[in-house]
């Protein structure tokens, strides 16, 4: 499968990347996780609008889900259109959210909703297996797996138990890193470099690619080099444009 980072900014855009998105592609299906501010921007870059095959938002905090607004008006509205609804996994209340968000009314003829729950899912040619992670709203972390890799995103999460498991093995972690190292950080939201390279190693990650930086607050060499002291193997910050392949 190919990972494509579209937006790697933490919660809010950077000078350098819109939000959180991640296009996975496998078997010509395209997979979004996360739509956040700016990321439809990214996405034009490597594929063409309209061929998104399913949506899953990790979680409903604005900076990773305003662009499934703006894709709204991409399906609904394109003069070659409507297109077929499609399928997006959230967590409960998803459509409301998004529909608040929009301001115009039910968006179910351009999405089909679906809850996320812990467990096993099958999207296209991946399975997902999904858990709660350790962040104040309903948060999925998730390990996606296709022909024998997997690739594991944390979403956005505080560390955890269900983190390591979901990244056991993974040939790919890429894990949120939010915060500087060795500061006074609010507990139960976010991990900092140093977290996200402990739970790499605790589950034997092959790689760690770090994401969710925030670049106005939290240098990058921070958080770069306190993962680094804490995982041996290969660690990178994110960048919106870089691909992988797992
Ligand atoms: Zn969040």
């Amino acid at each position: 499968m190919r990972l494509t980072v579209l937006g790697c900014a933490g919660s809010f855009p950077g000078p350098d990347s819109p939000c959180s998105s991640y296009l996975v592609e496998a078997e010509g299906f395209r997979l979004l996780l996360d739509l956040g501010a700016g990321s439809l921007s990214a996405l034009q870059r490597f594929a063409t609008l309209t061929s998104v095959d399913a949506i899953v938002l990790s979680h409903l905090h604005a900076d990773h889900v305003l662009d499934a607004c703006n894709y709204v008006v991409v399906r609904r509205y394109a003069p070659d259109g409507p297109y077929p609804t499609l399928p997006l996994y959230g967590p409960a209340g998803t459509a409301a959210r998004l529909a608040a968000a929009y301001g115009e009314g039910p968006l179910d003829d351009v999405y089909e909703f679906r809850d996320l729950r812990p467990g096993t899912l099958h999207i296209g040619p991946f399975a997902l297996t999904l858990d709660r992670v350790n962040h104040p709203v309903e948060t999925y972390g998730m390990r996606i797996e296709h022909d024998g890799r997997v690739l594991t995103y944390s979403g956005d999460t505080a560390p955890c138990d269900a983190l390591v498991r979901l990244a056991k093995g993974a040939d790919l972690f890429l894990c949120e890193a939010s915060y500087p190292d060795g500061e006074q950080n609010p507990p139960d939201l976010h991990l900092t470099g140093r977290d996200a390279g402990e739970v790499a190693t605790k589950a034997g990650a092959a790689r760690l690619v770090l994401t969710h930086l925030v670049a106005a607050w939290c240098s990058e060499a921070n958080v770069f080099d306190s993962a680094s002291a804490a995982f041996a193997g290969p660690v990178e910050v994110a960048r919106s444009g870089a691909r992988y392949e797992i």
